[in-house]
Formats: structure tokens, C-alpha cells, sequence
């Protein structure tokens, strides 16, 4: 342990030259102090975090953050140190769904603990319903201070994603250093995810010694921002995500590094999560937003107590973006939020940390939706895809495609036999197939939220519309 937090010391010191060194002296107002002093501790604390009245939350989003890029989930490359060593001392779920693989439906249904199908928030002109209840509304009822800083036009409030938040933000975008390139402008963006994280920071001078739910939504890894003089992993577009990645783990990290020095990591419980995942030509897909494969949907997602676990744990069996904030506000002992697809992932919790068996008699399935036809000027059809994950397989059910080798209208893939799940295997097991087609067919017919049956539509602005057609969709 003392080792780990040497290296911990010596990473936070490293952020700070980092930061010190890209951006000036003074971009933030802190000193390395102390290394993390958050006490050990166990299964009770966990069981008994909803009895304090002293614990904030932290959200750090990081958009398009797909796990299998990250060192914490057994990449080669060390891309992740910080999410690595928040999951070394807290705990990490290895099997992780996110609902969509677009920033916009995947939000809605995480904030709101309903799959895509359900809230209504399919297509581009779709805002989240105001009378959908969101965790920071929650947060905000229970005397929480509520602050969300974005950089990604899809949460712009005027789609509905402000509702709880006292201060919700965008934060102004500084000069950017020449040594920092920006590989993927298809979303035009003032500043860096370092804009984000000063604002954070401001807010925690003013409310830090309240209680406290800040939101950090990340947008460098979605524009592929990194800086070539810390680059460690090559020039390619795939080692440039990388290089991006380990850029936006050490962002986070001046952020953690912050709440330590300010005595605040002892009193917040950190979230880590992403939106979706990122696509390198596996199928020939690049990027995300197209389909519902493992590479755009399967995320990171990480707890990190107001203590410290002796060893981090690992969750084993499938979790889904769905189930973050029914978890959190279980663990924090708030009200629940109604009508939810996802569950309280705390019995798998104290499983996995007590060392009892993980892992259900019965399997859940976990859906990811993405309507093909999202950007495309309405009225236009549906085409969703549907992906059904269950045990080791994955199921793909494409509506509206064409059942051509190139536009298949099905797929199914074992993870078991095949990790990178590339062979389909859909003529091969009729029997799984038939199965997971009924609950695919099955989700699609559940009746919307009782707030999901209107989404309300947005009107886009100029420059929202402008960054559809630059991702090529036909915007009127
Ligand atoms: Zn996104």
C-alpha cells in the first residue's frame, strides 16, 4: 500500500509539473500537499455510508472512454494510471454496458435509470422530458449543492439535461497551447477538458465546504486532444486515442489531486464513467454513433469511496450505465429514483467485497439502442439497433437493414470463443438466437416512461446543426 500511494504522490506530482509546465504557473491555485489520507476502509463503512451526513459526489464523464483502451481494465499500454489506481482502491465493474453509443440517448437513459427505448430520446431533435425525475434532483431536494460543467452541446440544457443542477455550465474555453493538437475537430470546441476541470474547481472553492453532487463532463478523448510533448504512444489514429486517454486520466487526476489537497477526497464518493466507446475499423466502423458493437458500447465504470479499500475490487458479473445512479443514491441511502430499467447494484457490492459468490442464478440481459436514422431530417423511419447482451453472448438485432452481407439485419457473437466477437454465429445457434431475438423484440415493445411518451422536441441552434453535418448527417 505504501508503495502504491508513494506512486501516487509521485503521479500527482507529476500532473502538477504537467499542468505546470502546459499551461503556465497559476492555471490552477494548488500545491501537491499530502498523498490521499482517506482511511482504510470495509464492508461496514460501505454498508453504513448512508448514515453520514458528510459525503459528497463526485461524476466525472469522460465521453467516448472505451474500456478496453484503459490499463484499468487489462490494456497493454498505460493509458489509465488514474482510473487505475482509484479502481486499486475502491471498486471496478468488468463487464459494463452503456444503453447507446451517442452522447445524447446514452445521457438520457444513465440520468435517468431508463433504456433508450423508454425515454423517448432516439433522435436528434429529442430533448429529456422535464417531468423525468434525474439523480440531481434528488441530490438538490436532499440539501445537496448541485453544480454540472459540460463541454458537449448533446447535455446542453436546452435538451432538458440541467434539470437539478443549480449551476450547469459550459465552462469558457482559454487559449489552447501550441504543443496541443486536436485530431478529430468533427465537434468544434473552445478550450480543454483543463477549462472544465478550473471550473470545477471554483465551484468547490465557493461550496467545497458544503455538501456537495458536482458533475465533470470530459470532451478531449471525443476530439482526440492531446499534447505532443507528453505523447507516449505513437502517431496513428488509434495511438493518438491513446495518447488522448492518458492526456484526460491526468486531467482527472489534477482534479483528485485538488479535492486531496483541499481534505475533501475523505468526504466524496468519486464516479467514473463514460457515455460510450470508440470504434477503430474492427468491423469497418470508425468512431462511435453508428452502431451498438462491443467497441462503442462496452465502458469503464469505477466507485471510489470516501475511504479506501485494502485491495480493489472487481464486480464480475454485467453492469450497465442504467444501474450507476440507482447504486449511488442506494449506497447514500436517498430516495430511489421511479420507474427505473436499472437496479441497485449494492447486493453484488458487498458480495464481491465480503468475498462471498458473485453472480446471478439467472442472468439479466442488458440492452444498448441506437436508432440508425438518429440525424437524419424527420418524419424518417426508425432503424434501430438493438443489441442484447446476455451471459458471455451478444446479440445484434438491426431493424430496417437490408439482410445483405454488408447491411446484416442480424448478428450473434460468443465472447467465450471469441473475444473480439467478429464471427458471427447467428446461423449456428438458432435456438440462443430465437431467444435473444424475443427479448429484443420484447424491449422494443415496452410501453415509454410515464414522462417518456412525449420527449419534447428541440429546435437545433446554428451550431449544433453545423456539427450533425460535419458528422455528416443531413441537417435541414
Ligand atoms: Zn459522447
Amino acid at each position: 500500500m505504501k508503495r502504491i500511494l508513494g506512486w501516487f504522490a509521485g503521479l500527482m506530482a507529476f500532473a502538477l509539473l504537467a499542468m505546470l509546465l502546459a499551461y503556465g504557473a497559476g492555471f490552477l491555485k494548488i500545491e501537491y500537499g499530502n498523498a490521499d489520507r482517506r482511511p482504510v476502509g470495509n464492508a461496514w463503512d460501505v454498508q453504513s455510508l448512508g448514515m453520514r451526513d458528510d459525503v459528497n459526489v463526485l461524476f466525472v464523464l469522460t465521453d467516448t472512454l472505451r474500456a478496453h483502451r484503459l490499463s484499468a481494465y487489462g490494456y497493454e499500454r498505460e493509458t489509465s494510471p488514474t482510473w487505475e489506481y482509484m479502481a486499486s482502491s475502491g471498486l471496478r465493474f468488468g463487464r459494463h454496458l452503456s444503453q447507446s453509443s451517442w452522447t445524447k440517448c446514452s445521457m438520457a437513459s444513465m440520468w435517468t435509470g431508463v433504456y433508450p427505448q423508454r425515454t423517448g430520446v432516439l433522435k436528434s431533435s429529442h430533448g429529456l422530458s422535464e417531468d423525468a425525475i434525474t439523480p440531481a434532483e434528488i441530490f438538490f431536494d436532499a440539501g445537496f449543492r448541485t453544480a454540472g460543467i459540460w463541454r458537449n452541446g448533446w447535455v446542453s440544457p436546452n435538451f432538458g439535461f440541467g434539470q437539478g443542477f443549480e449551476v450547469y455550465e459550459r465552462p469558457p474555453g482559454k487559449a489552447i497551447p501550441r504543443s496541443v493538437r486536436i485530431e478529430n475537430p468533427h465537434i468544434k470546441l473552445e478550450g480543454t477538458d483543463s477549462d472544465a476541470v478550473n471550473a470545477a474547481v471554483e465551484f468547490l472553492r465557493v461550496h467545497g465546504n458544503e455538501r456537495w453532487f458536482l458533475y465533470v463532463h470530459l470532451m478531449d478523448v471525443h476530439q482526440y486532444l492531446y499534447d505532443e510533448k507528453n505523447a507516449l504512444f505513437g502517431s496513428d489514429y488509434s495511438d493518438i486515442y491513446d495518447n488522448s486517454v492518458r492526456h484526460t486520466d491526468e486531467v482527472l487526476g489534477m482534479l483528485l489531486t485538488h479535492l486531496v489537497d483541499e481534505d475533501l477526497l475523505q468526504n466524496t464518493l468519486v464516479v467514473l464513467a463514460s457515455d460510450h466507446g470508440e470504434a477503430f475499423g474492427e468491423r469497418g466502423i470508425e468512431g462511435h454513433a453508428r452502431e451498438v458493437y462491443r467497441e462503442t458500447t462496452e465502458v469503464p465504470f469505477v466507485i471510489g469511496f470516501p475511504f479506501r479499500l485494502e485491495s480493489g475490487v472487481t464486480i464480475e458479473t454485467r453492469s450497465r450505465n442504467v444501474d450507476i445512479w440507482p447504486t449511488v443514491l442506494d449506497l447514500l441511502d436517498l430516495p430511489a429514483m421511479p420507474e427505473t430499467d436499472g437496479r441497485s447494484l449494492v447486493p453484488e457490492i458487498m458480495a464481491a467485497i465480503t468475498g462471498r459468490k458473485q453472480g446471478e442464478e439467472v442472468p439479466t440481459p442488458a440492452f444498448a439502442h441506437l436508432d440508425r436514422h438518429w440525424g437524419k431530417a424527420q418524419p424518417e423511419e426508425d432503424a434501430p439497433s438493438i443489441a442484447v447482451a446476455l451471459g458471455s453472448y451478444r446479440y445484434i438485432l438491426r431493424e430496417g437493414a437490408t439482410g445483405k452481407p454488408n447491411d446484416p439485419a442480424e448478428l450473434l457473437f460468443d465472447a467465450a470463443s471469441d473475444p473480439e466477437e467478429l464471427l458471427n454465429v447467428i446461423e449456428e445457434e438458432p435456438e440462443r438466437a430465437q431467444a435473444l431475438r424475443e427479448l429484443a423484440r420484447g424491449y422494443l415493445d415496452r410501453p415509454p416512461a410515464s414522462w417518456g411518451e412525449d420527449a419534447p422536441s428541440v429546435e437545433l441552434d446554428e451550431a449544433e446543426a453545423e456539427q450533425l453535418r460535419a458528422l455528416g448527417y443531413a441537417v435541414p
